[in-house]
Formats: C-alpha cells, structure tokens, sequence
C-alpha cells in the first residue's frame, strides 16, 4: 500500500492511501515509533508504544519541521530537535497508524 498524499495537520500527520483509506497518526505517536537504530528499542514488532522514563524527549521532539520521500518506498521525518535518521516504510507507517 502507498500513500497518494501526506499533511501534516495540526499535530497529526495525515495519509490517504492508494485504497482510498485516509491515516491520521499524531506527530508524537509518530516520533515514538521512530524506527532508527537510536530509538527502535522502544517499540515492538507491533509498533506498539513502550514509553521508556530513560528517554525523556523534548516537546521539540514531537514538532515536525518537515518529510521527505525517500526511494519510492518510505518517508523521513525531519524533526525540530535535529532527529531525523528514522525511515518510515509505508508498510510501517501504515502499521503504527492503524495500531491505535
Ligand atoms: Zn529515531
């Protein structure tokens, strides 16, 4: 499944997929599923959240600055801390906005 378009709205990052599905994942949900190595620990297989005190994140943590497309085949968030080394395949994408 890809995504035809992706907002961000509010604080929510909205996807409408090739389905005709629409996804709306919040910015923060989104930056605790963050798939890079540096914060993978945090989340299972599932992309389900375990909040870890050990990691305390910045409000800025959770603003997006901007995303890019990358190969065809997941986004990048760029966020306002200066994170942006997690790639969201759609596939993951897609699992972290349905696991409300
Ligand atoms: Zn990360």
């Amino acid at each position: 499944m890809r995504p035809v378009d992706i907002q961000q709205i509010g604080n929510e990052l909205a996807v409408k997929w090739e389905d005709g599905t629409e996804s709306f994942v919040s910015l923060e949900k989104l930056r605790r599923c963050c798939p890079c190595a540096g914060c993978q620990g945090e989340v299972d297989i599932m992309g389900h959240l375990h909040k870890n005190p050990d990691r305390p994140l910045a409000s800025s943590a959770f603003e997006l600055t901007s995303f890019a497309m990358v190969g065809g085949y997941a986004i990048q968030p760029v966020w306002a801390d200066g994170h942006s080394s997690g790639l969201f395949s759609f596939d993951y994408l897609r699992r972290v906005a349905d696991g409300n």
